[in-house]
C-alpha cells in the first residue's frame, strides 16, 4: 500500500530551512565553518564551539543541560553555559596536570549524569579523542573496546566500577587512569581516583588548546548489527556538519527545548545528544531514566520539549500504548520531531500525525557519516516510508560496484548501494586498526554504505535493506523493510523482523518474526490474518511463507532488530559478535 503523502504544514517564519530545492543549489560548505566560531588564534575545536563559544553573549547564563529527577519530571540540577564551560576546562586542566597528551583516548562508561558531558566536552578541550561506552555492556565488550582504542582514561561511576570493572581493569597496562564518580561521602576504589577531587584542582580558565580541523576528536564504534563492531575516527571539522544538520533537519534554534533520546553510548547520544544542540545554543534535557511510555508523555509537555529526536524502537513502544495517553497530555509546545537509527515504517509516520498531532521527520545516517545525511524537513511534503532527501552539501546516489568501476542507478525505483560524494566534514576518517576495510568502502571518491536503496521520481530516497539483510526468492529482490511495514499494518502487530532462509526451490523464502502489542494472543488465526495481510499487500512472491511469533525481537543496545541473530538462531549457525545485544552481559 502506498500511504498518502503528507503535505508540509505552513512553514514558520523561524523555520531555518525555508526552501529545501533553493538552500541546496545555494549551499557550500565554507558556508557552515564560516558559521562557526573558530578558535582565538585559530584552528576549530568541537567543544569550544558547543561551549566557550557562548561566553560573554546572552547565552552564557541559560540552562545549557538540564537533568530530570528519576522520580518525576522536575529539573534536579542545571548546568549553564557559563558553568559547562568552566567545568569542561577544569577536567581538560585535570588532564594536563596528569600527564596526557592531545590524541590520548579518554573512554567514559556511564549513564547519563553531568559528569558524561563534563568528560566528553573536557577531552575534546583538551585534544583527546572521546569515546562512549554503552554503560549497559558488561565486561568482554567493555574490555575489548578499551584496547581497540588503547584508552588512557576511563571515566566511569562507583557503581558501575564495582558491578562490571573492579576485578580486572586495573590489570590494563595502557590504561594509565580510572577515574570514579563517587557518592559525595565515599573515597575512590582502591587504584582509581576521584573524579570530583581531580575537578576540583583543575583550572576552570583553562584555555582550549590549540586543534586543527582535522585533529582526531571522537571514537565511535558502530551498533554491531551486521557484526563485529568497527571504531570509527573522526575528526573536529565534523562540528561543521554537527551544527548545519541540527539546523537543517531537527530545525533547531537557539531558544528551543531538545530532547534527544539516544543511549549516550550510540553516536546520536554524542553528535545530537551533546554536541550540535550545544553549538546552537539550545538547552537540553537529559533524563537519567529508562523508557516509560507515561514518562515520556509527561517530560514532553512538563518541560514543554519543543524539538524531540527519537527513535523507531521507542515510537513502536509508544504505538504499543496506543493514542490515549498521548490524549492526555498537552503537546502544544512541540514543534517538530524526528526519528533515526532504523527504518520508520509509515505506519509510524502516519500514527505520529493521528496521536500527535505531527508526523515524525525520519532521517537517516551512520557511525561512519558522523552527522545526518539524508532527512525529512519541515519546509518538504513528508511520503511516509522514505528517508527524505540528501542534506544539502551532501550528493547521495545509487549505484553498483563492478570490478569495471560504478555502474549508476539512474532510473527511480530500482535499487542498489546508497553511495555519497566523500568528503563531507562529518566523514570518519579511518576505521581502527582496518585500514583494508577503511579503504574498500571506497571506491573513485565515492563511499559505499553497505545500505541498499532507490530513489523516485522526486528524488526522496527509500531504504530497501541493508545489503547483508536483502532476500533472494525466486528471482526477486526482496527488502526486508518493505516486508517488515506490510506485517506492522496489522493492529496486532508491534514490531516485526523478516529474513531469508534457504529454500530448494526458490533459492530463499521470506521468515517473519513478530512480536505482538498487549492484550494480542498469538494463535493460527492470527497468524493466517497476519500472512493474509501480507499478501494482499505484497503479492505472494514477496510476502513471507511462514510467521513465527516471539515475545520480544533480538535488538542492538541502539534498537535496531538484529536480523543476523534472529537468522543464525533459525539456521543453527554460530551467533557471531553479540555484545552489543540489549540484555546481553547486564
Ligand atoms: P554495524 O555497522 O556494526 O552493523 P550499524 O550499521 O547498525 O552497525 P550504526 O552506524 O549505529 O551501526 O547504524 C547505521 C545504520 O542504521 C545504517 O547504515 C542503516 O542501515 C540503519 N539506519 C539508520 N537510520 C536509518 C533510517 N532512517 N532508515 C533506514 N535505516 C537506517
Ligand atoms: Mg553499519
Amino acid at each position: 500500500m502506498t500511504y498518502k503523502t503528507i503535505e508540509k504544514g505552513a512553514v514558520d517564519a523561524a523555520c531555518v530551512m525555508q526552501d529545501y530545492q533553493l538552500e541546496y543549489q545555494k549551499f557550500h560548505w565554507e558556508q557552515a565553518e564560516q558559521a562557526l566560531a573558530g578558535l582565538p588564534e585559530g584552528g576549530l575545536n568541537i567543544a569550544f564551539e558547543a561551549v566557550d563559544r557562548h561566553l560573554n553573549t546572552d547565552v552564557a547564563e541559560k540552562a545549557a543541560l538540564t537533568f530530570l529527577s528519576r522520580n518525576s519530571t522536575d529539573i534536579e540540577h542545571s548546568l549553564t553555559y557559563q558553568q559547562l564551560a568552566e567545568q569542561s576546562s577544569r577536567f581538560a586542566s585535570a588532564l594536563q596536570q596528569m600527564g596526557l597528551k592531545p590524541g590520548d583516548r579518554v573512554y567514559c562508561l556511564a549513564g547519563r549524569i553531568p559528569e558524561l558531558f563534563i568528560t566528553a566536552l573536557g577531552t575534546l578541550k583538551f585534544g583527546g579523542v572521546f569515546s562512549p561506552l554503552f554503560s549497559a555492556f558488561g565486561p568482554e565488550p567493555i574490555r575489548s573496546r578499551l584496547e581497540i582504542g588503547q584508552a588512557s582514561v576511563l571515566v566511569t561511576t562507583e557503581k558501575l566500577y564495582q558491578k562490571k570493572l573492579a576485578t580486572w581493569l586495573l590489570e590494563l597496562d595502557f590504561l594509565k587512569h580510572c577515574l570514579v564518580v563517587t557518592e559525595p561521602e565515599h573515597t575512590a576504589p582502591a587504584g582509581t581516583e576521584s573524579f570530583h577531587t581531580l575537578l576540583q584542582q583543575g583550572d576552570p580558565g583553562y584555555q582550549c588548546h590549540p586543534t586543527r580541523p582535522e585533529d582526531p576528536a571522537l571514537l565511535h564504534f558502530t551498533s554491531g548489527t551486521t557484526g563485529k563492531p568497527k571504531g570509527a575516527l573522526h575528526v573536529h571539522q565534523a562540528v561543521v556538519a554537527h551544527r548545519m544538520t541540527a539546523q537543517f533537519a531537527l530545525d533547531l534554534r537557539q531558544d528551543d527545548i531538545y530532547w534527544c533520546t539516544a543511549d549516550p553510548g550510540w553516536v546520536t547520544g554524542t553528535s545530537y545528544g551533546i554536541l550540535a544542540p550545544l553549538t546552537l545554543g539550545a538547552t537540553l534535557i537529559i533524563d537519567p531514566a529508562d523508557f516509560d511510555a507515561e514518562r515520556w508523555y509527561s517530560i514532553l509537555q512538563d518541560r514543554g520539549v519543543t524539538v524531540w529526536y527519537t527513535a523507531p524502537t521507542a515510537i513502536r513502544m509508544l504505538m504499543k500504548y496506543g493514542t490515549e495517553l498521548p490524549q492526555q497530555v498537552d503537546l502544544t509546545a512541540l514543534r517538530h520531531m524526528a526519528s533515526v537509527g532504523e527504518p520508520l515504517n509509515p505506519e509510524a509516520v502516519v500514527w505520529g500525525t493521528k496521536a500527535l498531532g505531527k508526523p515524525f521527520h525520519d532521517n537517516w545516517w551512520q557511525t561512519e557519516t558522523g552527522g545526518i545525511m539524508i532527512a525529512n524537513y519541515p519546509c518538504l511534503p513528508i511520503k511516509p516510508g522514505s528517508m527524505g532527501k540528501p542534506m544539502p552539501g551532501i550528493t547521495a546516489a545509487i549505484a553498483r560496484r563492478t570490478d569495471a568501476g560504478i555502474e549508476w542507478v539512474d532510473a527511480p525505483g530500482e535499487a542498489g548501494e546508497l553511495v555519497l560524494k566523500a568528503g563531507w566534514p562529518s566523514m570518519f576518517r579511518s576505521y581502527l586498526h582496518e585500514e583494508a576495510r577503511y579503504q574498500k568502502a571506497f571506491q573513485d571518491g565515492w563511499y559505499f554504505t553497505g545500505d541498499l536503496a532507490q530513489f523516485d521520481e522526486e528524488g526522496y530516497f527509500w531504504f530497501v535493506g541493508r545489503a547483508d539483510d536483502v532476500i533472494k526468492s525466486s528471482g526477486h529482490l526482496i527488502g526486508p523493510f518493505e516486508v517488515e511495514s506490510a506485517l506492522m499494518e496489522h493492529p496486532a502487530v508491534a514490531e516485526a523482523g523478516v529474513i531469508g532462509v534457504p529454500d530448494e526451490l526458490g533459492g530463499e523464502v521470506v521468515k517473519a518474526f513478530i512480536a505482538l502489542k498487549p492484550g494480542y494472543q498469538a494463535n493460527e488465526e492470527l497468524i493466517r490474518e497476519v500472512l493474509g495481510l501480507a499478501r494482499k499487500r505484497l503479492g505472494p512472491a514477496v510476502a513471507p511463507k511462514s510467521i513465527e511469533v516471539r515475545d520480544n525481537l533480538p535488538k542492538t543496545r541502539s534498537g535496531k532488530i538484529m536480523r543476523r541473530l534472529l537468522k543464525a538462531r533459525e539456521l543453527g549457525l554460530p551467533e557471531g559478535d553479540i555484545s552489543t545485544m540489549e540484555g546481553n552481559n547486564e
